[in-house]
């Protein structure tokens, strides 16, 4: 791959050191750090749930969600003891639920097995079930003072910025080059801060498009800015073919008490996740065949779809109401089109506040073209 690390460590390129480049970047953080709730007073257990909450989501959307989590599960213990249907109404909004559960299996194993003591170190943190070396990282530089770089996409982003870096650095060995620069760069004393800063950095000044150069404490430093190739640099991350995935959403609907039905699906997009069942195109005939087939369901195709994006599948899809014409439970054991993959149980939610208990955009896209339907609907009885 070519990385140079000397260029990191000797600075040979502008004449810099690494300590001082390290320097600004911590004096820049004392005056510049967002004050985010989870910052006012070092917390083991508010770290880790932030980070968690972090991953992926923005802070716009982390930051109120973190104040009510922490403050319905104020301890690990609390996390520990929590059930699932509390679980996801905390986490409702943040996506990938698979996260909570991780956090959730974690905390139980800190519980169970280390007596509720937080492990102090980062390979202490590895061993936690759900713990990745993100994670432990920062939990392990900002609570313990660990000398290990935290490397997220800000920290790529800048470090190959700073270093004028052309190579593939989104790649498992590029990344694991620009985990060596930071662990190159990381400072005996505030480790911590320093990787808080320098993914504040590229969070809020390194930023992906238009990045503020002029208000930069180390443009001094950094090599992209010199050679006038800050845009190009990193280079992009190679883009997936695009795959198109037809599906369609089942929407139960109970007339007499305007309720919906939601599950936890267990397989297939957005597993882990509570919506509507998502049924392959493919087997959505049989499905189809068998619902029409019971007597106290009718069903209804919407003339409206759906369409949603994830990673690289650009999904699309029609929207199946089954409506129930009378008020008998379906009897999860017995109706056969349970054999046909779909969840075992659902979750009968009164259709005003279903939303709140979705976790995707996709089921808010199919939920707000069904319920459109159904006001038009009641409009017209
Ligand atoms: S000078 Fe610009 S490109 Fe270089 S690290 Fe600062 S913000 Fe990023």
């Amino acid at each position: 791959m070519g990385f140079d690390i000397a260029r990191i460590y000797l600075g040979v390129n502008k004449g810099w050191t690494v300590n001082q480049c390290a320097k600004k970047l911590l004096e820049w953080y004392d005056r510049h750090c967002r004050p985010l709730p989870w910052r006012q007073k070092i917390n083991i257990y508010h770290t880790w749930v932030c980070e968690v909450m972090s991953q992926q989501t923005t802070l716009a959307v982390v930051v109120p969600k973190f104040s009510e989590f922490v403050k319905h599960l104020p301890t690990i213990h609390d996390l520990a003891a929590c059930d699932e249907q509390t679980l996801r109404q905390l986490w409702s909004g943040l996506g990938y639920y698979a996260r909570a559960r991780n956090l959730n299996k974690g905390a139980k194993f800190i519980v169970e097995q280390l007596k509720g003591r937080f492990p102090k170190s980062y390979h202490e943190w590895l061993k936690i079930p759900g713990c990745g070396p993100y994670t432990a990282s920062v939990i392990a530089s900002v609570c313990f003072n660990e000398k290990v770089a935290c490397v997220d996409g800000n920290v790529v982003r800048v470090v190959s910025r700073l270093l004028a870096l052309s190579e593939d650095v989104w790649s498992s060995s590029g990344k694991a080059a620009i985990q060596t620069h930071v662990d190159q760069m990381i400072p005996e004393e505030r480790p911590g801060d320093f990787n808080q800063a320098i993914m504040e950095l590229g969070a809020t000044v390194c930023r992906k498009s238009k990045p503020l150069c002029l208000l930069c404490p180390i443009q001094q430093e950094c090599l992209a800015f010199a050679d006038n190739c800050v845009e190009i640099c990193p280079p992009k991350k190679p883009r997936r073919d695009t795959v198109d995935v037809e599906l369609f959403a089942l929407v139960f609907w109970r007339k007499a008490t305007d309720t919906v039905a939601i599950a936890y699906r267990t397989k297939g997009f957005l597993s882990n996740t509570v919506g509507f069942p998502l049924i392959p195109a493919t087997e959505a005939s049989e499905i189809k065949r068998v619902i029409q087939s019971l007597e106290h369901l009718q069903l209804l195709e919407l003339s409206s779809r759906f369409s949603h994006s994830i990673t690289h599948h650009r999904i699309s899809g029609n929207i199946l109401v089954a409506q129930e014409l009378e008020n008998p439970s379906i009897n999860t054991e017995s109706v056969p089109w349970l054999k046909l993959g779909l969840p075992k149980s659902f979750d009968w939610v009164p259709r005003t506040v279903v939303v709140s208990k979705l976790s995707s955009a996709l089921d808010n896209k199919v939920f707000k073209l069904f319920e459109n339907y159904i006001l038009g609907y009641i409009k017209s009885a």
